[in-house]
Order: structure tokens, then C-alpha cells, then sequence
């Protein structure tokens, strides 16, 4: 089999199989290549859910990607028939202001909901003045791991060429392409597409832009009473922001026994090659804080406790680009800890990117330009 190909896509996490997807679906000829198998549990793309949501981003630069995304992913759905890749949940939004621009400038994409309505739609949830709650029928819970699973089968089965336990350890480009050295053997494309997530930084040290890796968890605990009022008919996917960050979380799915939770906050700076995985006393404790506050009632057993990576860059928002220094170089990453919503979307642009140089897609905001 030849090595040469138009497209090469370094990482098939989450935006990486969406490129390579997208890429196959337009004809282009496409290696993806993932140093771990696909998928996995040691980048930022496992733990069976993520959240997906509207009504927060209406009024913002990412309306238009959240917008395409819900288009996107409705169409991967249509075409695998794996309907289960997004359970609409509904998502509850509890926070003691209304910061996010569609809340500010209410667009109608979500309920208003004083203190009483939430303890009487919501019994679950113990919230007390100054809480406000948005909740945004709209809102989802995506499977990460089946989402990537979908896009590399699919795009395995329109000739994309896929490759796992493979890594890169070097890459080139000039005038005449680009060529990738990995482990095993060296390839060559007309254009190359970094999907690294947390290893976008070491891939990329030469850009000159900072990429921070942090070490996350989240758990699943078993509620004490009263099940159903857990399961996805009763409890939405929500957030509750608090004095330590925003606790999430989810409603009980047949993945793992219980529900789950995690506290989105910077984390802690690690090496995502040489950080402990392990979950230990202090992520419990994280988890439980939040128990304790808001469901004093179901703070069970911990039935399973995972850690997992995000990647930041200085503003914590995504990199969408052409390499400054090499036009056949598309960079799509890091997403910045809260990315898997738009990945069909950010998958689109990068494929945009890297077959034509443009996209229609308004990403000016997420320019490399901003952190040089
Ligand atoms: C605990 C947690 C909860 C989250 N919750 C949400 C949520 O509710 N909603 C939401 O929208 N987002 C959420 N996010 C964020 C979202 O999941 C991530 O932004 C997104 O999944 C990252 O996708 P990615 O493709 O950039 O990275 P990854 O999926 O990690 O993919 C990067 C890939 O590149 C590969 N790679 C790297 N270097 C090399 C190399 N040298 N050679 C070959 N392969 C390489 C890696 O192995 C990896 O597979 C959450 C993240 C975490 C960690």
C-alpha cells in the first residue's frame, strides 16, 4: 500500500475523526494516525457522556458553530442509524447570575426558572436563592467514544485509511508537502491536519504558543433513594456554578451504574505522557464537596471514579488555523476542555482548511493570530 496521501490527520480523538470523516466524505484521500488504539481513555474523549447545549451560545461567536453541529451531528445520526449517539436530555443551567449572552439578551432557547420552579420541576437538585435556573430543552447528552467510533467506521467505509498504536514522532512540511514520521513508518500528503488535543503543544512547540494540559475526574455514584428521579426522563444534563468552578453532570445511562459528576476548573498542570492516572482521595473529595451541597440526599456510594485531560490555550478558546508559517499545515487544537459539542463542526473547518485554505465557517475568532 502506497504512504502517499492528500490528507494526513495526526490524532483520531474526538476532531480528528470528525476530519478524517469529513475528508473521506468529500474524496480526499486520508490517513488518520493515533498513537493509542481508537478510541481510548487517555486523552480527553472518553467517560461515555458529554454535554451538549444551545441556548448559552446564542448571541455569541460560537452560535453558528453550536448551530452546525446540532446539523451535523443529526446527519451522522441519519447516516450510521446509531440514534443513541445524542439523548436529548434537556439541560439545566443553575448559576446566581446570567453572564452567557443568550441568557443576558434572552432569545428564547430556554425556560426561566425562579427557585420554586426548579425545586418543583427539579426536586433532585438542592438550590437556594440567589440560583436561577435556564433550562434549555434543547440540551443533549453526547457518547463521546460512539461518536468517535461512528465517524472512523464511516469513514473507514468511504476509503479513508485509519491507523491505531501508531505514533508520531516527527513532521515536515515545505514547498513540495508534508511528511510524518511515526514509529513504524514514514508518510507523505499534500497537507497535514494536527488533531493532537493535549499533545498539540508538543507536537506544535515550534508555533511558539502556549498549550497547558490539566488533569481532570469525574465519578459516578449510586443515589441512595428514589432512582427514577436519576434516570434521563426525570433529570436533565446540567451545571451548577459554584465558588470552586461549575459542577456538571448527568443523568444514569446504562454505561455505568449510578450518575455522574465533575467539577469543571482549570485543574492541575500535568505532562500527558507522565502524570498519574490513578484517581486518588483528593478527586473524591472534589466530587463529594459537591455532593454534599447539592444532592445531600443521593450522595451515595462511588461506584466509579476516572481521570481524564483537558488542554488550554491562554484564553481558553480553541485554535482553528493555518499554520502561520506553512499553508499546507491546518492546526485544530486544543479545544479547550468544553469542545466536544462543536466537533462536527470544528471537523468541517479543519477539512475546509486543509482542501481549500478557507472556510465558510466564521472561526476568525479562533485564529492563531490572537496568542502570537
Ligand atoms: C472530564 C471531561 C469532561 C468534559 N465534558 C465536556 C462536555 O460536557 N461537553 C463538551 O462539549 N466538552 C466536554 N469536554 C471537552 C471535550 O471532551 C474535549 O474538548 C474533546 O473531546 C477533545 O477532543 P480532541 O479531539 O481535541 O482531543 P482527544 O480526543 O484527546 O484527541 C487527541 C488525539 O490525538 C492523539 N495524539 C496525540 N499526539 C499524537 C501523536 N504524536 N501521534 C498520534 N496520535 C496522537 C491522542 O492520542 C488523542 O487520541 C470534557 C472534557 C473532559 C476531559
Amino acid at each position: 500500500m502506497s504512504n502517499s496521501y492528500d490528507v494526513i490527520v495526526v490524532g483520531v480523538g474526538a476532531v480528528g475523526s470528525a476530519t478524517c470523516y469529513d475528508l473521506a466524505k468529500r474524496g480526499v484521500r486520508v490517513l488518520g494516525i493515533e498513537q493509542f488504539s481508537v478510541p481510548h481513555t487517555m486523552g480527553g474523549s472518553h467517560g461515555f457522556s458529554r454535554q451538549t447545549k444551545i441556548a448559552p451560545y446564542i448571541g455569541s461567536s460560537y452560535e453558528p458553530i453550536i448551530l452546525r453541529a446540532y446539523e451535523l451531528y443529526a446527519e451522522l445520526i441519519d447516516e450510521s442509524g446509531q440514534s443513541d449517539l445524542m439523548v436529548t436530555t434537556g439541560f439545566l443551567d443553575l448559576a446566581p447570575h446570567r453572564d452567557f449572552p443568550g441568557y443576558k439578551q434572552n432569545l428564547g432557547h430556554f425556560e426561566d426558572l425562579e427557585i420554586e420552579q426548579i425545586h418543583q420541576r427539579f426536586p433532585q437538585f438542592q438550590i437556594s436563592e440567589p440560583y436561577w435556573g435556564a433550562y434549555d430543552p434543547q440540551g443533549a447528552l453526547l457518547r463521546p467514544e460512539m461518536v468517535i467510533t461512528t465517524n472512523v467506521r464511516l469513514a473507514m467505509q468511504r476509503g479513508a485509511r485509519i491507523i491505531g498504536n501508531t505514533k508520531v514522532l516527527d513532521w515536515s512540511a515545505d514547498s513540495g508537502g508534508v511528511t510524518v514520521q511515526t514509529d513504524r513508518e514514514t508518510y507523505s500528503a499534500e497537507r497535514i491536519v494536527f488533531c493532537a488535543g493535549p499533545w498539540t503543544g508538543k507536537l506544535l512547540g515550534a508555533l511558539g504558543v502556549a498549550c497547558t494540559v490539566t488533569r481532570m475526574s469525574f465519578a459516578w455514584v449510586w443515589p441512595l433513594q428514589d432512582f427514577k428521579a436519576y434516570e434521563p426522563e426525570s433529570m436533565p444534563c446540567w451545571c451548577i456554578e459554584d465558588e470552586d468552578g461549575i459542577y456538571y453532570g448527568f443523568p444514569m445511562m446504562n454505561d455505568v451504574p449510578g450518575y455522574k459528576i465533575g467539577l469543571h476548573w482549570y485543574g492541575e498542570p500535568v505532562n500527558p505522557d507522565r502524570f498519574d492516572r490513578t484517581p486518588n482521595a483528593h478527586d473524591e473529595e472534589l466530587i463529594r464537596k459537591g455532593l454534599r451541597r447539592y444532592f445531600p440526599e443521593a450522595n451515595g456510594p462511588l461506584v466509579g471514579l476516572r481521570t481524564c485531560l483537558y488542554d488550554h490555550t491562554a484564553d481558553d478558546v480553541p485554535i482553528i488555523d493555518v499554520h502561520p508559517e506553512h499553508d499546507r499545515v491546518v492546526i485544530c487544537g486544543p479545544l479547550c476542555g468544553a469542545g466536544f459539542k462543536f466537533v462536527p463542526a470544528y471537523g468541517e473547518a479543519a477539512a475546509d482548511l486543509a482542501v481549500t485554505g478557507r472556510t465558510e465557517l466564521p472561526i476568525d475568532f479562533l485564529r492563531v493570530a490572537r496568542l502570537l
